[in-house]
C-alpha cells in the first residue's frame, strides 16, 4: 500500500506489547517500519526523545506523529480514530452481521473455546480485545504448559493456537466489546468503533487485566519508570534500583526476571507471608543470598515520585510488622520512608475484564468475576443467563492457570454448542408445529434435515 500514512514503530526484545502493536496493523494490512531499540543506545536516546521522555516500547508514530505506547494504540484503535489516522475508516451505515457464536478474548481460554467450536461447525468470531492473547504474551517462559518439556514462550503458544483456531474456522477480529445486550434474542453486541454484531450464544473469555494501587504518582508515571510489565520494560532501566510491588508468582517472577538488568531488586509485600509457590521463592531466594534481591516484608507503597522528563526518582513506603501498613497510619509503630529507585513494577494481581456484561443479568462477585454452574456433569460454563457462557480468568480467581484456562474453555465452547443444538432443534420443531404454511423456507427444511 503506497499512499497509505508512514508507520513507524520502536520496538525491543522480549517485548509482548511491541507484537501486539505489529500484530495490529499486520491485522488492518498496515505496513510499518520497526526500530529495534535492544542494545543501540543511540536509537533509545531517539526513541526516547521523539516520545517525549517515555521509556517504554513500543512507540508508535503515524506520518512522523507520537501515537504513543500499546494502551495508546489500542485506545485509539478502540474509538476508529487509529483507521481515521490510516485512512482506513469505513464510513458506511451501521450493518449487523449475524454469528452463530462470538467469543469475547484471545488468551488461552478464548483460543481453546475457538479451536473447539470451530471444529464443531460453529464459526466463531474471536474478539481480540484490548490485550491480544492475553496474559501469557507477558510471559517469556512458559514450562509448565504440558506437551512442552523445553517450555514455550508465551507469545509463541498463543500464536500456535490462534493458527490452529483459524484452521479449523474460527475468524479472529480486532475490536473491543462495549456491550452485550441481553434484553432478547439473537444478543445485540455493539462494538466500541461502531459495529454491531448479533449472535445466537456468547462465551466471554475476556481475561483479567493488570491491577494498579491508585496512589499519588502512579497516572503520571505510567510508562516513564512505572510499569506493570517487567519483560517489557526491565531493560530500559538497566543499572538502575528497581521495586517490584506484591508477593504472589507474578512478583516473583518478575523480580528474578529484572535481577538480569537491576543494580538491585527489592520486593515490596505487604505483609510476612508470601502467596507465591515455594518454586518461585526459593529461586528469589537464591537472589537474595546473591545480594541481587532485597525483600521488604510488611511494606507497602504509598507515592511515586518523579517526572516525565527524569522517571522515578524516588518512592514513600510505609512499614509496620503486623503486615497491610496501610492500614495502620495513625499505629505510632507505622515507619513512612522515603526510597530511592529508578523504576517500579506493580506485580498485584488482576482486576476481571467483565464491564460489557454489565446489564445483561450475568451474575458476577463483588470482584465483577462471573460466577458459572460450576459442579460437576455437563453446563459447567453456564452463567445464569442461558446462551452467556463464561471461561478463563474472568471465571476463575483461583487457579488461574493456561493449562486450567484451556480447559474451561474446551468445557465453554462444548456447553456453547450444546445450547446452539437445542436452540436449532426448538426452531425445527416450531416450524414443524407450525405446519409447512407461510413460514416454510429452506432454512428450516435444512435444520428438519440435520434434526432427523
Ligand atoms: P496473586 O493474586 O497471586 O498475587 C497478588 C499479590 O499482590 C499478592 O501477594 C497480594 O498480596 C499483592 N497485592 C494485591 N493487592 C495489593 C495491594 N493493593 N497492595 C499491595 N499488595 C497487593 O497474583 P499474581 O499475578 O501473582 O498471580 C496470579 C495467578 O497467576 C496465580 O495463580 C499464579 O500462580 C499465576 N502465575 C504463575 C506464574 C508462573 O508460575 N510462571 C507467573 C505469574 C503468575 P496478598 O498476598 O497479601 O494478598
Amino acid at each position: 500500500m503506497s499512499d497509505q500514512p508512514r508507520v513507524e514503530i520502536y520496538t525491543k526484545e522480549e517485548c509482548p506489547y511491541c507484537e501486539k502493536a505489529k500484530d495490529l496493523f499486520d491485522a488492518k494490512g498496515i505496513e510499518y517500519e520497526t526500530y529495534n531499540v535492544t542494545g543501540d543506545d543511540d536509537l533509545f536516546e531517539e526513541m526516547v526523545e521523539r516520545s517525549e521522555g517515555r521509556k517504554t516500547a513500543p512507540e508508535v508514530f503515524i506520518d512522523d506523529e507520537l501515537v504513543g505506547g500499546w494502551d495508546d494504540t489500542s485506545a485509539l484503535d478502540e474509538t476508529g480514530e487509529l483507521d481515521e489516522k490510516l485512512g482506513i475508516a469505513d464510513d458506511t451505515d451501521e450493518e449487523i452481521e449475524h454469528r452463530k457464536l462470538v467469543i469475547a478474548g484471545t488468551g488461552i481460554a478464548g483460543l481453546t473455546a475457538a479451536i473447539y467450536a470451530g471444529r464443531s461447525n460453529n464459526a466463531p468470531l474471536v474478539i481480540e480485545g484490548d490485550e491480544p492473547g492475553g496474559q501469557l504474551t507477558l510471559t517469556t517462559d512458559v514450562a509448565n504448559y504440558p506437551g512442552f518439556p523445553e517450555g514455550i514462550s508465551g507469545p509463541e503458544l498463543v500464536n500456535n493456537m490462534k493458527e490452529q483456531a483459524r484452521q479449523f474456522g474460527a475468524e479472529l477480529k480486532n475490536g473491543i466489546i462495549e456491550s452485550v445486550d441481553a434484553s432478547s434474542r439473537p444478543f445485540r453486541i455493539e462494538m466500541s468503533d461502531g459495529d454491531v454484531y448479533t449472535a445466537d450464544a456468547v462465551i466471554a473469555a475476556s481475561g483479567a487485566s493488570a491491577r494498579t494501587l491508585g496512589i499519588p504518582g502512579e497516572d503520571e508515571l505510567m510508562g516513564y519508570g512505572l510499569s506493570t510489565c517487567a519483560t517489557c520494560d526491565g531493560a530500559f532501566f538497566r543499572d538502575e534500583d528497581m521495586l517490584v510491588v506484591g508477593g504472589g508468582d507474578a512478583a516473583m517472577e518478575e523480580a528474578t526476571f529484572l535481577t538480569k538488568f537491576a543494580d538491585t531488586v527489592y520486593i515490596a509485600h505487604r505483609r510476612e507471608e508470601f502467596r507465591a509457590e515455594d518454586y518461585w521463592i526459593d529461586r528469589v531466594m537464591e537472589h537474595v543470598e546473591d545480594g541481587d534481591i532485597e525483600i521488604m516484608k510488611n511494606t507497602e507503597v504509598t507515592e511515586i515520585h518523579g517526572s516525565q522528563e527524569a522517571g522515578v526518582d524516588y518512592v514513600t513506603l510505609v512499614e509496620n510488622d503486623k503486615g497491610h501498613p496501610t492500614d495502620r497510619l495513625d499505629d505510632p509503630e507505622t515507619d513512612e520512608f522515603e526510597f530511592d529507585v529508578g523504576a517500579v513494577f506493580f506485580a498485584i494481581g488482576h482486576t476481571p475484564n467483565t464491564d460489557y456484561l454489565e446489564g445483561t443479568g450475568v451474575e458476577m462477585d463483588e470482584e465483577g468475576y462471573l460466577r458459572t454452574q460450576g459442579g460437576d456433569g455437563g453446563g459447567q460454563t453456564e452463567t445464569d443467563v442461558p446462551g452467556i457462557f463464561g471461561a478463563g480468568d474472568v471465571v476463575d480467581f483461583h487457579y488461574q492457570q493456561a493449562v486450567t484456562a484451556a480447559g474451561m474453555g474446551s468445557k465453554a465452547a462444548i456447553d456453547a454448542d450444546e445450547y446452539l443444538e437445542d436452540l436449532e432443534r426448538a426452531a425445527a420443531s416450531e416450524g414443524e408445529g407450525e405446519g409447512k404454511g407461510a413460514s416454510e423456507d429452506e432454512d428450516e427444511e435444512e435444520i428438519a434435515a440435520a434434526d432427523d
